[in-house]
């Protein structure tokens, strides 16, 4: 059976699958996303994901296209009719299709629902957790909104285009005062010295991860200390340990940074403990 896609109201085959032309996702970027982690067939971090959603959506003043719990239905029937059972759920939510125009609609258009679902290999992703990734930086050059999900991700597929060229997984942005802000598509994390698991916090122009989210409240059930202030790539260097989170990274370690190692350039116990504590947690909290 071939892959499904969700677009507008009706479930159709991945490779038919169309948007109109004028839809203000296509031409203007006009438009949000949110991607859950599926294990088991399940979503992970259910709720953290939709309240952002509706956080990035109502920033744009863009109207929720359905209730959460309906959106749920159709989310998990896009799952079923994949068959899938380890994998990644896209949802995207343009404000809709009108005459172009940069101003939003006078007259209220619904918005345009596209959901796909993708099949991940974990043993695959184990394998690649068990040797750990290498990031480059880029310099900082995304909009101030960074905290909103958009799917305006031109720096973001640059800086990976950047990064894959030089055989890296990652680009971490660094802003004017030298600091790391976040991942092209993952929040940064280090490790330092005294065992204090450090990541920027939310009051810097970053998105607000969902998965980081998770992570800090299980670092705090762990009694592990954490530090949310900004560090430098000079930090990540010096750091006993780095990884990356994301929905698709959940926690991923990182061991060079632009082509230097961090620690011993291995991957480090902590990042090896908190990786195994998120799948847990994301296993048994899936909905
Ligand atoms: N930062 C950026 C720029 C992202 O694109 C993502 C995920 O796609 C994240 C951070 C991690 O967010 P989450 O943990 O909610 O997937």
């Amino acid at each position: 059976m071939g892959r499904i896609a969700y677009v507008n109201g009706r479930f159709e085959r991945h490779a038919e699958a169309f948007v109109h032309i004028e839809d203000r996702g296509y031409q203007l970027a006009d438009a949000v996303y949110e991607v859950w982690a599926l294990f088991d067939g399940k979503l992970a971090d259910l709720e953290g994901h939709f309240a952002r959603l509706e956080r990035s959506l109502s920033e744009l003043q863009i109207a929720m296209p359905m209730s959460r719990k309906a959106l749920t239905l159709v989310l998990r029937e896009t799952v079923r009719q994949n068959r899938i059972r380890d994998g990644l759920l896209y949802l995207q939510v343009s404000r809709g299709v009108a005459p172009r125009d940069h101003a939003f609609p006078t007259n209220p258009v619904p918005p345009a629902v596209v959901i796909t679902a993708k099949a991940i290999d974990r043993t695959e992703a184990e394998a690649k957790a068990a040797k750990g990734v290498s990031v480059i930086t880029v310099p900082e050059n995304r909009w101030g909104r960074c905290d909103i999900k958009t799917v305006g991700l031109l720096p973001n597929a640059m800086a990976k285009q950047a990064a894959r060229l030089q055989g890296a997984a990652e680009a971490w942005f660094v802003d004017d005062l030298g600091f790391v802000t976040e991942g092209a598509s993952s929040n940064a994390w280090i490790v330092k010295a005294d065992g204090t698991v450090k990541t920027r916090d939310t009051n810097a122009n970053i998105l607000r991860g969902v998965t980081r989210h998770t992570l800090l409240d299980i670092l705090q059930a762990e009694g592990i200390a954490i530090d949310q202030s900004p560090f430098t790539p000079e930090e990540a260097l010096t750091a006993r340990e780095a990884f990356i989170t994301g929905a698709g990274a959940l926690v991923l370690p990182v061991i060079a940074v632009d082509g230097k190692p961090i620690g011993s350039g291995t991957v480090g116990p902590m990042t090896s403990l908190l990786r195994r504590l998120y799948i847990e947690q994301a296993q048994a909290s899936a909905l």
